[in-house]
C-alpha cells in the first residue's frame, strides 16, 4: 500500500476537479485499459483497476473527503481506525464476472452498450465447450483413412422443459434472495459509513431466477443424457495424438446457442513392419548372403502389399533404398504420398550343416580362402 499511487495523479486531474471531469478522466482510461480489449494483458489489468479505484473514490462524495483527509490509509485495512472490511471489495473483484449494479453501471452503460464486461450478457446465446474423446485405429487405418462409429455420452438440452429445469407448465422464478439481478450487494460498515460489496448470489448461483417445481426428465438441472452413436471420418494420413472434430456433438451451448464440438483423439497402434515418420515410412528387409552376393527378385513388404524389387548383385548389408510414393499421404498436401525407405539385412546362418559348412568352404577356397590361415 505504501507505494500506491495518488488517486488524482491516477486519473490525471487536480484536486479540484468536479463531478464530470473525474468522469471524463475515468471514461478514458477505462476505454483505454479495458479488460475486453487487453485479454491476458496483467499490466492492463492493474491499470484498469488502478483507475476504477481511484474513480469509485473520488466520484463519491464522502469518501472523496475521507481520502483527502487522510489519503490511503483510509480505506486500509484496520488503518486509521478503519472499520471492518475497510476497502476491500477491489482486491477481490472479479472482471470476468460482470459489472451490473455496482457504482461503474452508468459508465459502463454508455461505454459498453450493456454495463456488462466480458462475460456477456446473462440471456446472450453461446456455444458449448468442445467435448474430448479418445479413438484407437490401425496403423493401415490410419494410412488410408477410415470411418469409425463411436457411442458418446451426449448431453443435450431438455426437450421437456426447454432447459428451464422447471416443471411442464411452470417456469423459473425471479430469485427472492437477490431480486433477479444474480448479485447481492454486502454492506459493510467503515469509517465513512457503509462501503458497498458485489458478489454472486448463493441462491442462484447468478442466474437470477430459482426452480420452485422440478423437471422430472431432468430433475431440475435442464440437462438430459443419452448415449448416442457418433460416425467419425478418419482421414487418410492422420497420425497418433492428432485430434479429428465433429461439429456439433459436444456440449450444450447456452441460451439457445449451437452445441460444442466433439473432438476425438486418434491413438494409431504401432505396426509390426513399419515406423513412420511424418509422411514416410521405414521398414527392414531380410535378405540371404547369396541374395545379397548375386542379387535376385526379391518381394517387399509395404502398405499396398507385396512388390517386386530386383536387388542388385553385390548388395551391401544396411543398403537403404527408396520406394517413391508407398508412404503416408498427406493431410496438408492433398494427392501427395510420402516414401518408403527400405534397409537391407543380410541374413548370416547361425548354425549351418556338414553341407552347407562345405559349400561355404569351398566359396572361401574360391576368393582366395582366408578361414583358417592363422592355423596353416
Ligand atoms: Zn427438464
Ligand atoms: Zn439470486
Amino acid at each position: 500500500m505504501a507505494d500506491k499511487r495518488d488517486y488524482y495523479e491516477v486519473l490525471g486531474v487536480g484536486r479540484d476537479a468536479d463531478e464530470a471531469a473525474l468522469k471524463k478522466a475515468y471514461r478514458t482510461l477505462a476505454k483505454k485499459y479495458h479488460p475486453d480489449t487487453h485479454p491476458n494483458d496483467k499490466e492492463a489489468e492493474e491499470k484498469f483497476k488502478e483507475a476504477s479505484e481511484a474513480y469509485a473514490v473520488l466520484s463519491d462524495p464522502e469518501k472523496r473527503k475521507a481520502y483527502d483527509q487522510f489519503g490511503h490509509a483510509a480505506f486500509e485495512q484496520g488503518g486509521a481506525g478503519g472499520g471492518a472490511g475497510g476497502f476491500s471489495g477491489f482486491s477481490g473483484f472479479d472482471f470476468g464476472g460482470g459489472f451490473t449494479g455496482d457504482i461503474f453501471g452508468d459508465i459502463f452503460g454508455d461505454l459498453f452498450g450493456g454495463g456488462r464486461s466480458r462475460g456477456g450478457t446473462a440471456n446472450q446465446a453461446r456455444q458449448g465447450a468442445s467435448l474430448r474423446t479418445g479413438l484407437r485405429i490401425t496403423f493401415e487405418e490410419a494410412v488410408f483413412g477410415t470411418e469409425k462409429e463411436i457411442s458418446i455420452n451426449s448431453k443435450d438440452v431438455c426437450a421437456k422443459c426447454h432447459g428451464t429445469g422447471a416443471k411442464e407448465g411452470t417456469s423459473p422464478v425471479k430469485c427472492g434472495q437477490c431480486g433477479g439481478s444474480g448479485q447481492v450487494v454486502r454492506d459493510t460498515q467503515s469509517i465513512f459509513g457503509m462501503m458497498r460489496q458485489a458478489s454472486v448470489c448463493p441462491s442462484c448461483n447468478g442466474k437470477g431466477t430459482v426452480i420452485k417445481d422440478r423437471c422430472s426428465a431432468c430433475r431440475g438441472t435442464g440437462f438430459t443424457s443419452s448415449r448416442k452413436l457418433v460416425k467419425v471420418k478418419i482421414p487418410a494420413g492422420i497420425n497418433d495424438g492428432q485430434s479429428v472434430r465433429v461439429a456439433g456433438y459436444g456440449e450444450p451451448g447456452e441460451n439457445g446457442g449451437p452445441k460444442g464440438d466433439l473432438l476425438v483423439e486418434v491413438r494409431v497402434a504401432p505396426s509390426q513392419y513399419f515406423s513412420r515418420e511424418d509422411t514416410d515410412l521405414y521398414s527392414v528387409c531380410e535378405i540371404s548372403i547369396a541374395q545379397a552376393a548375386l542379387g535376385d527378385t526379391i518381394h517387399i513388404r509395404t502398405v499396398d502389399g507385396e512388390v517386386e524389387y530386383e536387388l542388385k548383385a553385390g548388395t551391401q548389408p544396411g543398403t537403404r533404398i527408396r520406394l517413391r510414393g508407398k508412404g503416408v499421404p498427406s493431410l496438408r498436401d492433398r494427392g501427395y504420398r510420402g516414401d518408403q525407405y527400405v534397409t537391407f539385412n543380410v541374413r548370416i546362418p547361425e548354425r549351418m550343416n556338414d553341407k552347407q559348412k562345405k559349400a561355404m568352404m569351398a566359396f572361401d577356397d574360391a576368393v582366395g580362402g582366408t578361414v583358417g590361415k592363422l592355423k596353416k
